[in-house]
């Protein structure tokens, strides 16, 4: 084929995650944590568009003035972003001898606990196949995605799944129905090693060794049945997160969000990931409405999503 007929950008959307149940076992020897993860993708997305060049560069947007001279103090644009590094990684694989400059417009907190630089690297992992035309399968674009870190194979497929392993191992869970979640975001990430050190340390306080845990553990049966069912009120039971301990205890005032939401009405509240982004399950998109309105009245930072929607696919080309 030749070089005129390859397309002038490639724009890729792909999402980021909450954690619906997060289970926290022992530490292996590499330094990862057994985890037992339900993810499931919302409307709070990441667009990447991948132009032609003849080097690899990026560019970081937010949705306006602001998120936009945020990310510039806590984006890198050199070789330590996941999207360059995704970029460069398909290019080594397939021996493409070109470049590309990366438009990345970021929705999804950065250091949020939802998965927005995976979610950059799923979407440069498609949109860097499809501008170079290198047919990468299903098969291998997962397999880079698991090299570029555990959570990218979620958001390269999307939807519900169960996650083991380091997170990194999926199996896709039966979700039906749309799920309405109200996610208050902070404009001060955590760092993700950071509160997985906190909960080790809170188990040794506790008296539990870090790898007393156990190595390999189940995502619970009630979490499975409430999706399976679409029941927001069965699922506002058993949503958990093993890491919410921690990010409460460094960052207090999420105890404080928490409270707010459910006096407003949210069924339940947990921290995704490891924070700071604090989820809210409502039971329906007015309830959500309300909820988000309430929240932006005192003074929260809060967006009405839902879930599950699909993984990285491409808009535009
Ligand atoms: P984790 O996936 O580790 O749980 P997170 O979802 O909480 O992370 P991210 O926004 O993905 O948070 O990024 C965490 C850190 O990774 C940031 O502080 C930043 O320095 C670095 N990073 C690398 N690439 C990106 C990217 N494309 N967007 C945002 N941050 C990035």
């Amino acid at each position: 084929m030749s070089l005129a007929a390859f397309p002038d950008s490639v724009h890729v959307r792909a999402p980021g995650k909450i954690n619906v149940y997060l289970g926290v076992g022992g530490r292996h020897d590499d330094g990862y944590h057994a985890l037992a993860t339900v993810f499931q993708a919302v409307s709070l997305y990441e667009d990447v568009t991948a132009y032609p060049a003849d080097d690899f560069s990026l560019s970081v947007f937010g949705t306006d003035a602001a998120s936009t001279a945020l990310f510039a103090d806590t984006v890198p644009l050199d070789d330590r972003n996941l999207a360059m590094r995704a970029a460069k990684l398909v290019a080594s694989e397939t021996g493409y001898s070109g470049g590309v400059h990366l438009e990345v417009r970021k929705s999804v907190p950065v250091a949020g606990g939802m998965g927005g630089g995976s979610a950059d690297a799923a979407a440069a992992l498609v949109a860097c196949d499809a501008l170079w035309e290198t047919g990468l399968s299903p098969q291998q674009l997962d397999e880079l995605a698991g090299r570029l870190g555990a959570d990218v194979p979620f958001a390269l497929h999307g939807g519900t799944a169960i996650g083991t392993g380091r997170g990194d191992r999926l199996n896709p869970a039966l979700a039906r129905g749309r799920f309405d979640w109200v996610l208050v975001t902070s404009d001060e990430g955590l760092s993700t090693p950071a509160i997985y050190a906190g909960l080790d340390d809170h188990r040794a306080r506790n008296g539990a060794l870090a790898d007393d845990p156990p190595l390999s553990l189940d995502v619970p049966i009630p979490v499975l049945q409430a999706l399976r069912a679409g029941d927001p009120h069965a699922l506002a039971l058993c949503m958990h997160n093993d890491l919410g301990t921690p990010a409460l205890l460094e960052r207090p005032v999420l105890d404080d969000i928490i409270n707010e939401g459910l006096e407003a009405g949210a069924l339940s509240g947990i921290v995704s990931g490891s924070g700071p982004t604090v989820a809210f399950l409502c039971d329906a998109p007015e309830s959500a409405q309300y909820v988000q309105s309430d929240l932006t009245a005192r003074g929260r930072t809060a967006v009405h999503v839902h879930g599950a929607v699909p993984g990285a696919r491409i808009i535009a080309r």
